[in-house]
């Protein structure tokens, strides 16, 4: 049975039409089945869903519904979860068994939800094709000689392919929109802080959120609203109340939309994708939406600005696999050094090691101004750029990816051209901004198109709001 809403999923369950144990079962069936072709899903946690299952069924025959009963979810491989393996897709972490929980994985649970398993990611979350894991590809459920996108494609791909309910992803410059957009279904960034951060392995600290994948607007701010909120183990989560995000928080009539030119002009932009983009700018204006175009002097730095901070924060935090404490060890080595060296060497992939070498480069003596400080300082233009278009109008908008989900392998063999896909994507997190890519349509390669909105810094309520609208 699928289901596009929760609403829907427990009118089923107060009728009698399905119970928790059956949901869990169905989704391990066709998962289990469907995942040799897939590979969306790196393992499955068949013992603990049951479990879940069994218990969420006797608290509601008690009386006691949650949010989240009966939502079959899979969690991103880079979040842990008590006794249970992660690996953030990197054979580094071969063999790591979570000691502990990750706050947001702990909220769904605590709110009904059952998870099925981890999903696979590019390894550490750095890539944007699903490529890059050492589980091996995942593929887009849709055309399997395609990608997903990254680096949260197996939690979208399990979505699409309708064996969970929702996922959780992260999504640090884009890596749960595009995957989201790729696979024809929803995805959100939260604000920087909305979420807590505690047991998300770590890639750039001051960019990364953890944010759901769903069939429906109003299922991603369901779930947003389950895993926001304070949390005495993350400092940077913000302590701010969690406001109702249900998607009528606000009048979606009275909605304005602000896209820019630049991104329009953007040679990379597939044409057939501008023009359905335009085609829904018209829509609004005749709706009676203030649509307007603004001028976004920042593009082209956007990207540059991403990558030297993330590689930079990414060397730091990734100093910790150390071949010492956690997962894979080189064998027959002599010396400390030589543990660490080749434990690294052997453990790590070939983008990991790319943007640990970049980062580590940005933050060299001598080079720290001219790069590092240099795009902090970029960083804070463009959020005041950002925030002060977002005070003429309540939304952003524009295409998610500057294309469709292109097939595997096509630009794995250049990072640069990878580093493009991000275009669209990495302006709401360089900000610190709430967004979201929902489903644009069907291009003539028969791939679904995504269509991208940014919201200001903690207005999820509004950003769903308007989701909600433009979806139905
Ligand atoms: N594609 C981007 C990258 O490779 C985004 C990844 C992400 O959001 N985790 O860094």
């Amino acid at each position: 049975m699928t289901f596009h809403r929760v609403e829907d999923l427990h009118r089923a369950l107060d009728s009698g039409q399905t119970t928790c144990v059956q949901l869990v079962q169905e989704s391990l069936r066709k998962a289990r089945a469907e995942n040799p072709s897939i590979n969306a899903v790196a393992e499955f946690f068949e013992g603990s869903a049951m479990q879940q299952a069994v218990a969420v069924d006797a608290r509601r025959a008690q009386g006691d519904c949650r949010a989240l009963d009966g939502v079959t979810m899979v969690i991103k491989d880079n979040m842990v979860y008590r006794d249970h393996a992660a690996g953030a897709g990197s054979k580094i972490l071969t063999g790591f068994i979570s000691p502990y929980t990750a706050t947001a994985v702990q909220r769904i649970v605590d709110a009904g939800a059952c998870i099925v398993g981890r999903s696979s990611c590019d390894e550490f979350a750095m890539g944007s094709s699903n490529e890059t894991s050492v589980y091996g590809p995942v593929r887009n459920p849709l055309d399997l000689k395609r990608t997903p996108g990254g680096s949260s494609g197996g939690s979208a791909a399990a979505v699409a392919a309708g064996w969970v309910h929702a996922s959780l992803g992260s999504d640090t410059g884009g890596s749960i929109r595009q995957p989201a957009s790729f696979c024809g279904i929803f995805g959100a960034k939260p604000t920087y802080g909305r979420v807590s951060r505690y047991g998300l392995i770590a890639y750039a600290s001051s960019f990364d959120q953890i944010g759901p994948l769903a069939r429906s607007a109003s299922d991603l701010a369901r779930i947003t609203e389950v895993i926001s909120g304070a949390d005495q183990y993350d400092g940077t989560c913000s302590d701010r109340l969690v406001p109702s995000m249900s998607v009528k928080s606000c009048d979606p009539q009275s909605l304005s939309f602000g896209y820019y030119q630049e991104v329009l002009d953007n040679p990379a932009l597939d044409s057939e994708l501008r023009d359905a983009f335009m085609a829904r700018m018209d829509q609004l204006r005749a709706k009676g939406h203030r649509v307007e175009a603004l001028r976004f002097d920042y593009l082209d730095l956007l990207v540059p600005i991403y990558y030297i901070l993330t590689t930079a924060e990414a060397s730091a935090n990734l100093a910790r696999f150390d071949g010492v404490r956690y997962g894979y060890r080189a064998e027959g080595v002599k010396t400390l050094d030589e543990l660490y060296k080749r434990s690294r060497s052997e453990g790590f992939g070939k983008e990991v090691k790319r943007r640990i070498l970049l980062g580590t480069f940005v933050l060299r003596s001598g080079y720290f101004d001219a790069y590092y400080g240099k795009a902090q300082k970029a960083r804070r233009a463009v959020q005041n750029a950002t925030n002060a278009d977002l005070a003429k109008v309540d939304l952003l908008i524009s295409p998610t990816s500057p294309h469709t989900a292109f097939e595997l392998g096509r630009e794995a063999s250049d990072p640069t051209l990878m580093y493009l896909e991000d275009i669209f994507t990495v302006q709401a997190p360089i900000a610190g901004l709430p967004a979201l890519s929902l489903p644009m349509g069907l291009h003539s390669n028969g791939m679904p198109m995504g269509l991208h909105l940014t919201a200001k810094a903690f207005d999820e309520p509004t950003l769903f709001t308007a989701a909600e609208y433009l979806s139905s």
